[in-house]
């Protein structure tokens, strides 16, 4: 693949200053900041790409080879040149741009992203997260749904456009540093000349200053108010699970990189199912006769009704399983079955006829317990239950 233009790269003309040309790489590093486009190859490479033009076409010297010559014209001796060139270079070399884009020095908001590694990357200022519980019921994860809620948190300022100055543009550029955003100190050792540059403490390595603070924000870019966010929450989250919308968290101060919002999940329990993983079970009682005679019984689901044959002679204990009757797997495709346990209600009061009634049946060779194998007993199955 050949190279682009580094002007067309920056999309800026071929006469543009250096202002401009500054101006339109932090632009386009900012857009294509890795910490913006999380593992987004082709996002890295236009970053990359962005600092390779960058790199040349603000030095002067190589900017006129460039301009003579094209790309032949730099050879091999062009910075980094091209491929060689890591996220740890442009951050080395270029690290002031990014302190000037995100601003320094707003620690009230959650400040610096603390999970940066690198020296210079701690000049990007982040928004914070914000955590929000959501309350589910089973019907609203056995589907998914869609939930609307209003999250009061800090916004861009609307008045400077987040830059925190007054009409977006109050500018000038810092007396301490004359717009680089670093203070180089030389000093004389017995080794030699040691020269240390550090971000410049009067902008916060910006730059420039803000002449004419925004009065809305107070200079910081951002003010409280609320957004009402969308949630997609898929079918069979669980009590406990996380979503992360990505820049939906709080604004960071002057046009940084916005935290995430957590959405929390939590389930609201069925009045009368309970959630065992993707399986729902339901314990359900029937009369002696019933048992003895065989019934039809109704039993709750998630989303209305189902009828249940119980055959002759149903010993309690037993377990019916309603297929595809439970929750959809976050994870995976299928459903879980509906458990429905048979216990059998034995009278704890009895009226005199009835005694009579039971006291004939008492002997009654049908009525002595028979148990054969397929009558498995609480041991089996507790067994069966575990292994499957
Ligand atoms: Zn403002
Ligand atoms: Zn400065």
């Amino acid at each position: 693949m050949s190279k682009r233009d580094y002007y067309e790269v920056l999309g800026v003309s071929k006469d543009a200053s250096d202002t401009e040309i500054k101006k339109a790489y932090r632009q386009k590093a900012l857009k294509y900041h890795p910490d913006r486009n999380p593992g987004n190859k082709e996002a890295e490479e236009k970053f990359k790409e962005a600092a390779e033009a960058y790199e040349v076409l603000s030095n002067p010297e190589k900017r006129s080879k460039y301009d003579q010559f094209g790309h032949a014209g730099l050879g091999n001796g062009a910075g980094f040149g091209g491929h060689g060139m890591s996220m740890d270079d442009i951050f080395s070399h270029f690290g002031d741009i990014f302190g000037s884009a995100f601003g320094g020095g707003f620690s009230d908001f959650g400040g610096f992203g603390g999970s940066s590694s690198r020296q210079r990357r701690r000049h990007v200022n982040k928004g914070s997260n914000l955590r929000v519980k959501v309350n589910l019921s089973l019907k609203d994860i056995a589907n998914g749904v869609e939930k609307k809620i209003k999250v009061k948190k800090y916004v861009k300022c609307q008045e400077c456009n987040g830059t925190g100055a007054k009409g977006g543009s109050s500018y000038k550029t810092c007396p301490t540093c004359h717009g680089t955003g670093q203070v180089t100190r030389v000093t004389n050792t017995f080794l030699g000349q040691m020269q240390t540059s550090s971000v410049c403490p009067t902008c916060g390595g910006e730059g420039q200053i803000i002449t004419n603070k925004c009065i809305r924000c107070a200079g910081n870019g951002i003010v409280k108010g609320e957004e009402i966010i969308t949630i997609k929450i898929p079918a069979g989250v669980s009590e406990g699970m996380q979503l992360s919308l990505r820049g939906k968290g709080n604004a960071a101060a002057r046009n940084g990189i916005n935290g995430d919002l957590i959405i929390l999940i939590e389930e609201t329990p069925h009045p009368s199912l309970i959630r065992d993983g993707k399986n729902l079970l339901y314990d359900h009682y029937i009369s002696f006769p019933d048992a003895a005679l065989g019934i039809t019984i109704e039993v709750p689901t998630i989303e209305g009704k189902a009828r249940i044959k119980i055959p002759a002679g149903t010993q309690p204990g037993k377990t019916f399983r309603l297929k595809g009757k439970g929750l959809p797997d976050v994870n995976s495709y299928g459903k879980g079955d509906l458990l429905v346990n048979i216990n059998v209600w034995t009278p704890k009061k009895l009226s005199g006829s009835e005694k009579s009634i039971l006291e004939q049946l008492r002997n009654s060779n049908n009525f002595a317990p028979n148990p054969t194998s397929k009558d498995k007993s609480f041991f089996d199955k507790m067994k069966e239950y575990f292994n499957q």
